[in-house]
């Protein structure tokens, strides 16, 4: 499991600032899909060859100015399930009241804490450390969110702060390919599960996981393996009968952090909303295959069946490469025909472009339809190598690469993807300019 760092304050003090840069490596992934805006409040973060995930809970309280019933609900959660706190405070505004009921509710959470002065650039870092001393949270880091100093300090800090042993990703023994079924409450998820491992023999007995709830349950399916991780406690959740699920965005970003593939599981019923649309968010940002069940279809009228397809084609970024299934998880139907599209997804993913192929591509995507001129200059792509794999990236060289526009960032990304039959999976681009 990754580690969890919630970054806690007033607002204001910079927390998306820092946020922004902690997380900023997938920010392409997501800009290549239209009509998706980024998740500003989950992330992941890279710290050296460690990655951990930052929750910024200031977008996830309520506007209230309360201490009380800002921290609740997600940020609340949050909060219970980091395994560090980054507490900011603004150098420039100096301690406020608002700060010290901050640090006096955190007191309480006996987590490991992490004092951060935020907007410190320029400032003689002795004074501005003096001022928040009362505070009685030891040593601060000193940082500019904003220009990045200290930055990099304060992720040396971290690392003293985070649990050692004990949430590793290795520790969750695998067979085959990981599996997560994601979606919000009462999508199905568990009728789901039950009825995946329901139909197919359990190899051994669930291996627990690292936290309370998260087991690991190897299956095979047709002759294949898997292992579906349940960060959630999906499947447990069910056997004792405890119906009352306490949804946490962070629990399923750890299952998608383990798993390879993801299935986003939509409850027709409803069709598509915002929650459907944050899950997606995020499991876009992770860069995971993905494979789109729509439970529930069983006996749908035909209008919410229109209405749901029709919401889907609107609303839902993955439409482009994702494959979406028509299920009922209650009696079956549909589910055996994930198993294809998810092998599919997981194969993509991992695919190998040879150069040959990429730059045959290129020269005839470019050919049909060349990209736009830039300043009185037509842009020239001149050849792609494959930089990385799960998801692909594709690196294109050429002159002035990097002005490249969104529309013909996408248009190559599609050429690609059909080129190569990559379903199921996202494309990363990125251009680099020939000097
Ligand atoms: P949040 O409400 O805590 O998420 O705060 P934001 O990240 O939105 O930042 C609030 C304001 O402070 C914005 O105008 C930022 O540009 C500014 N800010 C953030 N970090 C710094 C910094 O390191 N130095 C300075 N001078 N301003 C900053
Ligand atoms: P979870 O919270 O996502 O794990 O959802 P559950 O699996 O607990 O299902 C929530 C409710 O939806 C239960 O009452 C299920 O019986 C019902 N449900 C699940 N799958 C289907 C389905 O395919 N069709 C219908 N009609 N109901 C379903």
């Amino acid at each position: 499991m990754k580690a969890l760092v919630a970054l806690v304050g007033r607002p204001n003090v910079g927390k998306s600032t820092l946020f922004n840069r902690l997380t900023r490596s997938r920010d392409a992934l997501v800009a290549d899909q239209p009509g998706v805006t980024r998740d500003r409040q989950y992330g992941l973060a890279y710290c050296g060859e460690q990655s951990f995930f930052v929750v910024d809970t200031g977008g996830i309280m309520e506007q209230e100015s309360e201490i009380g019933s800002l921290m609740r609900g997600q940020a609340q959660l949050a909060i219970e399930e980091a395994d560090v706190i980054f507490f900011l405070v603004d150098a420039r505004e100096g301690l406020s009241s608002l700060d010290e009921e901050i640090a006096e509710w955190l007191r309480c959470t006996e987590k490991p804490l992490k004092l951060v002065i935020n907007k410190a650039e320029g400032r003689d870092e002795d004074l501005v450390a003096s001022e928040f001393y009362c505070l009685g949270l030891g040593e601060p880091a000193i940082i500019s969110a904003r220009q990045g100093q200290g930055v990099e300090v304060l992720l040396q800090a971290l690392l003293t702060l985070l649990p050692v042993a004990g949430r590793e990703e290795s520790e969750i023994q695998a067979k085959g390919l990981q599996l997560a079924v994601i979606g919000r409450p009462n999508v199905g998820k568990s009728t789901l599960v039950n009825r995946i491992l329901g139909e197919e023999r359990v190899l051994s007995s669930e291996i627990p996981g690292t936290t309370r709830d998260s087991i690991s349950i190897p299956f095979r399916h047709h002759g294949r393996d898997y292992t579906l991780v349940d960060t959630a406690g999906i499947r447990r959740r069910s056997r004792i009968l405890d119906r009352v699920e306490k949804f946490s965005v962070i629990q399923s970003l750890q299952s998608i952090a383990i798993a390879q593939v993801v299935i986003l599981v939509i409850d027709a019923h409803d069709s598509v909303v915002e929650q459907d649309l944050h899950l997606a968010g995020v499991i876009l940002e992770s860069g995971k295959g993905v494979v789109i069940a729509v439970n529930k279809w069983d006996g749908l009228p035909l209008e919410q069946r229109q209405r749901v397809k029709k919401d889907l084609d609107r609303r839902l970024p993955f439409l482009v490469f994702a494959r979406i299934h028509f299920i009922s998880a209650l009696h079956g139907s549909g589910v055996g025909d994930l198993f294809p599209s998810i092998d599919e997804a997981y194969q993509s993913a991992n695919s190998q472009l040879p150069t040959g192929e990429l730059n045959r591509a290129l020269l005839a995507a470019v050919e049909k339809h060349p990209p736009p001129i830039v300043k009185g200059r037509r842009i020239k792509l001149r050849y792609a190598h494959q930089g990385g794999q799960n998801p692909p990236k594709i690196i294109i060289h050429g002159n002035q690469a990097e002005a490249v526009s969104a529309n013909y960032r996408r248009y190559l990304i599609n050429y690609f993807r059909s080129v190569f039959g990559l379903m199921g999976t996202p494309i990363a681009l990125e251009f680099r300019t020939v000097k």
